[in-house]
């Protein structure tokens, strides 16, 4: 996305844009791709849904969360992640210290696949176009890629979650780490050492630990310490 105020290098800007000026007018992008995708058809899925679910959070806290696509509980909501996978998200947020409402949560798709299968390769294709502008947007420093499908379509590797999750890969000048889907520790619930759930406490204390260095803060202190 260009910046109105950039210019090619060696000329003078028109005018510059203060960030308080940019962020606004960011809000306003974002919005007017929330009201595309309500009315959005343009892949099949837009036909059988419910609501559409474009995303929720602080887009410009520098970590987004980035999972497959709308359930039931989010397509009668609009709003993502809120059924058990998600209230299960915001206790593993929570536990590390970061607020879900400090943070952006989306999905690769906007819509509900029936069933709740993984949608296709032209879904996402379609639905790209409405990540990218919440990225280009954002700007995000951290990206959280939960469960194998955003991690397939964001990193193109046919690698599995289980051998990428807890590293960091580079992606478009972001930091970008592969995390479990909290659905996938629904149906795994031990917390044993070694566990999904137990991974996913270690992957989830390195997210924080580098988003306070992105932020330049320390916060360590305020996580509620445990996963159970
Ligand atoms: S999933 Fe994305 S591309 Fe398909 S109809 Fe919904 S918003 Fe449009």
């Amino acid at each position: 996305m260009t910046d109105p105020s950039e210019t090619r290098s060696g000329e003078e800007p028109l005018f510059q844009l203060s960030p308080s000026e940019r962020r606004h007018q960011e809000a306003i992008l974002l919005e007017e791709a929330r009201h595309r995708v309500e009315r959005c058809l343009r892949c099949p899925l837009g036909k059988t849904r419910n609501k559409s679910v474009f995303g929720e959070g602080n887009l410009w806290g520098k970590l987004l969360f980035v999972g497959e696509g709308p359930g039931a509980d989010e397509d009668e909501q609009g709003m993502p992640f809120v059924g058990r996978a998600g209230q299960l998200l915001t206790q593993i947020l929570q536990a590390a210290g970061i607020r879900r409402e400090d943070v952006y949560i989306t999905n690769v798709v906007k819509c509900r696949p029936p069933g709740n299968r993984v949608p296709t390769f032209e879904e996402m294709m379609a639905c790209d176009e409405y990540l990218q502008t919440q990225i280009a947007l954002g700007r995000p420093s951290l990206l959280v890629l939960l469960g194998n499908t955003p991690t397939k379509w964001i990193l193109k590797t046919t690698e599995g979650i289980s051998k990428l999750r807890g590293r960091w890969f580079s992606w478009k000048g972001m930091s970008v780490l592969p995390m479990f889907h909290p659905s996938y520790l629904l149906r795994y619930p031990s917390s044993t050492e070694g566990s999904p759930k137990h991974l996913t406490w270690l992957d989830i204390q390195e997210v924080k630990r580098k988003w306070d260095e992105v932020r330049g803060t320390d916060l360590c202190s305020e996580g509620e310490g445990q996963l159970s």
